[in-house]
């Protein structure tokens, strides 16, 4: 149903209320360059078609390219210009590389749909997490990253984070490749709970759901700069045929991992609570986060790369508690709960954070601060951290810091040089031995700080 109306002219009320959210909105900052990093490869059709209806376009890539041309800061009058510059980030399409480290590289599909699809190597074929929203979408974003990459792999996996279609509608078109025909070894893993609420949410209350999202999503709204600019979450939902494949694995059925069975492979220490699996060789902790974003949900831990998936828990927006459109009531108090235990749990063992919405961050961003000349020479970040003595730092830190000094930050920071390439280094005129003395006494100290954050101690800055 397409809207054949005219846009008409804002309100006075309209334009003074959108100007106001307009004072709030961030400077351009470093959003729009994280929000494009990554990218290997751009959409290589123009549209995605109905696979029923080669007449009915499902997914149109160029829709939106009235905002890439655009200044971030000169929304028009109808539109709110924080939305405006969130669909500026969010219109960013196509395959991008999230990281790679230790035999994994994460990537992900965006712009081709309201959500992310991720992709990642198993050992016996490819990992999919969370098909994007239909069928059509599914397919040509596989076919993208196939393009991109020239890897025939198979699909070994699938993982849905969470209940709502936008991440498991797609999941048949991934085997259109295969003529539709699903292998019977493919592993689908999801939390707990899944199937009983993607249908219950999606079945049940699909047809009264789908007409609410009409409204939220204002997908047949005509696209352009007084038309539709976005949902915040992602451009629009995709019109294709929504699929699903149920889970052969749920994450929470049996007990969480004791303490026993951990290993030194999961990288983060064992908490109560967690499950750890390895799915296609990949090791995986699973954080179950029931009654959050949605009523089945969870995130999860990549050891070997360092990687954090987020899920829908924690994306570039601040997401909505009661939705439009009529899914579950979220529980905030439970939400923000459970986002703290992942901070706790993972957070100082990530080097990147990505989740089925929007952009990647990566968390080791300070240490790539340029050098500070001072009167010691050319430092790494915060002032006089090379050669002096581990705890007299952190209490000079805490005396000179420019910034609020936080030994978790210090920790991050010293964490990323394990990380940094050599080149790095040698814009300090260090030369190979140094570099690696440097990277082994900054693991050292990372070791130490984690010890002592881990145990909770209380820190006496001065009295050492
Ligand atoms: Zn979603």
């Amino acid at each position: 149903m397409s809207s054949t109306a005219e846009p008409i002219q804002p309100t006075p009320y309209i334009v003074t209320q959108n100007q106001a959210a307009g004072a709030s909105a961030p400077s351009p900052n470093s959003d729009f360059e994280v929000a494009a990093r990554g990218l290997i490869a751009v959409p290589d059709v123009p549209v995605i078609v109905s696979h029923t209806d080669p007449s009915k376009v499902v997914w149109d890539l160029t829709a939106y390219e009235f905002l890439a041309g655009a200044e971030w800061n000169e929304a028009p009058a109808c539109a709110n210009p924080l939305l405006w510059r969130q669909g500026q980030l969010a219109a960013q399409a196509g395959l991008f590389q999230v990281i790679s480290g230790g035999g994994r590289t994460i990537y992900q599909v965006r712009g081709y749909d309201l959500s992310n699809m991720t992709i990642l190597n198993g050992d016996h074929g490819l990992i999919v997490i969370d098909p994007l929203a239909s069928y059509e979408t599914a397919k040509a974003a596989l076919a993208l990253y196939r393009g991109a990459t020239k890897d025939r792999t198979p699909i070994s996996t699938l993982i849905y984070t969470h209940s709502h279609v936008d991440h498991f509608g797609g999941a048949r078109g991934l085997f259109a490749e295969l003529n539709d025909q699903v292998p019977t070894t493919l592993k689908v893993y999801a939390p707990t709970g899944f199937l009983e609420h993607a249908i219950s949410e999606n079945v049940y209350a699909g047809p009264a759901m789908a007409r609410r999202a009409e409204y939220m999503y204002a997908a047949a709204l005509g696209k352009g700069s007084d038309g539709q600019i976005g949902t915040g979450l992602g451009q629009t939902i995709s019109t294709g045929e929504v699929t699903l494949i149920a889970p052969t694995d749920n994450i929470g059925d049996g007990p969480a991992t004791p303490q026993k069975e951990w290993n030194s492979s999961y990288v983060i220490p064992w908490r109560d609570g967690l499950y750890a699996r390895t799915v296609d060789g990949v090791p995986m902790v699973f954080q179950l986060t029931p009654g959050t974003e949605a009523p089945a949900e969870m995130n999860f831990y990549f050891p070997e790369p360092r990687a954090l998936c987020m899920a829908e828990n924690a994306t570039h927006n601040l997401h909505n508690i009661l939705s439009i459109r009529g899914a579950q009531v979220r529980d905030a108090h439970v939400w923000s709960t459970y986002l703290t235990e992942a901070i706790q749990a993972f957070a100082p063992y990530s080097d990147v954070e990505f989740a089925s919405h929007h952009w990647s961050d990566m968390l080791k961003e300070a240490f790539w601060a340029p050098p500070a000349t001072t009167e010691y020479g050319r430092v790494i970040a915060l002032d006089d951290v090379i050669g002096t003595k581990v705890r007299a730092l952190e209490s000079l830190g805490r005396r000179h810091a420019r910034f609020e000094f936080s030994l978790p930050d210090l920790r991050d920071r010293l964490a990323g040089a394990d990380w940094l390439a050599d080149d790095a280094f040698a814009a300090y005129e260090l030369g190979p031995d140094q570099i690696q003395e440097l990277r082994t006494w900054a693991v050292a100290w990372v070791t130490d700080l984690n010890a002592r954050l881990h145990a909770d101690e209380d820190f006496d800055f001065d009295g050492e």
